[in-house]
């Protein structure tokens, strides 16, 4: 596979280059020269398969010969270790959940994915993987790298700070995950992972790696749930479908127009977000000007400046789609509040993510179309405000409730850089 920089074209890489760099020259973003196509009946053919046999082949027809057939035939059956159901929520309008894994998120797709990439393509020397986490990324990158030999994984996390029961999650597992709870906060935390970065004799000894969600690896490895949807609706209702995304770096909508260009018939897709609306204002007639960040309920979604966007301005300039057939719409808190309230009422039990990308679904929806809306997380991730909202209790899903009743593992550090790096490089 190769691959170039959007920034700068001349610069280009194979696949391991990319997933072991992550960005290019300027922070340019890694993106495939050729995305193979298949025909209708190569389509039909990998549909009836079953998720993991599916997955190896789009994913072997992107990456190419590469990694060996086999090697990446062991990473994906590892990577994909559990289902992303369709439900039904409404007549013509279908969740695709992506929080069946193990930390209830739709990035344990990329996340274990990329985990195992890096894994296979990594060369010699220590691999140290940094990052700094405001909750649901940190879960992710742990249980995607635990356990994996001779990767030693360092997240920081601002100290009381994040909700109890997301640290956890990560903070609990040992072995080669070490979570350090700084006293700070979460841009404290991000300040001293990009000072680490900066720091080019630290980075070469431990071998420094963000895992962030630029890499391409988790980009090709989300193309496969667009697959998995499409292969578990009835064929009448694939022909008019319509994708509803809900979008903060857009990552997740940039697999998806991946999939699309891969052959996957989808007859449109919309990027649904929250007040933090660069996007949406964009598309519908105004400038690209991303204003401050603001807090909403569908937090891992509060991204002003899209950082996956020149990718998905890249698929429709290569495929000379008109980028209006994007639609996109921004939902304010009281109408995710109200969306989540009548989803429940017809039955489905969703929380603010899932709501935004239904309600603008909802909205969008023609006559003759099939809806099918993205689930980024469980219901129980965002206990507190789900709770408050429908005025229910939620029960803790098994693998939160067997992490909270272990003990934190983490250790307190100042911010302060001078102990990281002690830190970083007395890790053996
Ligand atoms: C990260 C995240 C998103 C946003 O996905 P992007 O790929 O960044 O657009 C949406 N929902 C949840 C729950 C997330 O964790």
């Amino acid at each position: 596979m190769n691959l170039y920089n959007i920034k700068h074209p001349e610069e280009q890489v194979n696949f391991a280059q990319a997933v072991r760099q992550g960005l290019g020259k300027d922070q340019g973003l890694f993106f495939p020269q050729n995305i193979p196509q298949f025909s209708a009946a190569e389509i039909e053919h990998l549909l009836a398969l079953p998720l993991v046999e599916r997955s190896q082949k789009i994913l072997g027809a992107l990456i190419g010969t590469e990694i060996p057939a086999e090697t990446l035939n062991t990473m994906v059956e590892k990577a994909f270790s559990f289902p992303a159901p369709v439900v039904k929520a409404e007549a013509g309008i279908y969740a695709l959940e992506l929080f069946h894994g193990p930390t209830l998120a739709f990035k344990d797709f990329g996340g274990r994915f990329m985990a195992q990439a890096l894994a296979a393509v990594r060369g010699k020397g220590k691999i140290t993987i940094l990052t700094a986490t405001s909750g649901d990324t940190g879960a992710a990158v742990a249980h995607a790298f635990y356990g994996l030999e001779n990767i030693d994984v360092v997240i920081l996390y601002p100290q009381g700070k994040i909700s109890p029961l997301q640290e956890k999650l990560f903070c609990t597992l040992g072995g080669n995950i070490r979570t350090l709870a700084i006293k700070g906060d979460f841009d404290a935390c991000q300040a001293l992972v990009k000072q680490a970065f900066d720091d080019e004799e630290l980075r070469r000894s431990i071998g420094l790696n963000s895992a962030n969600s630029i890499n391409i690896s988790r980009l090709l490895a989300q193309v496969c749930y667009y697959f998995e949807a499409a292969a578990q609706l009835e064929k009448t209702e694939r022909e008019n479908l319509v994708v509803s995304v809900p979008s903060g770096n857009f990552g997740n909508l940039t697999a998806g127009l991946i999939a699309k260009s891969l052959g996957l018939p989808i007859k449109r897709f919309i990027a649904a977000t929250n007040a933090n609306d660069t996007v949406p204002r964009y598309l519908n007639g105004g400038e690209w000007s991303p204003q401050a960040t603001v807090a909403t309920l569908s937090n891992a979604m509060d991204v002003s400046r899209p950082n996956n966007w020149p990718r998905v301005e890249e698929l429709f300039k290569r495929n000379r789609w008109p980028l209006s057939d994007l639609h996109s719409a921004a939902v304010s808190d009281e109408q995710t509040e109200q969306t989540l309230r009548s989803m429940y009422a017809l039955g489905y039990l969703c929380e603010p993510h899932g709501a935004v990308a239904y309600r603008v679904l909802k909205q969008d929806l023609q006559a003759g179309e099939t809806g099918l809306f993205l689930c980024t997380a469980h219901p129980a991730k965002f206990k507190e405000s789900v709770e408050g909202i429908l005025n229910i209790e939620l029960p803790l899903p098994q693998a939160l409730a067997e992490h909270a009743r272990r003990p934190l593992l983490s250790e307190v550090m100042e911010n302060d850089f001078s102990l990281l790096r002690g830190y970083l490089l007395g890790i053996d």
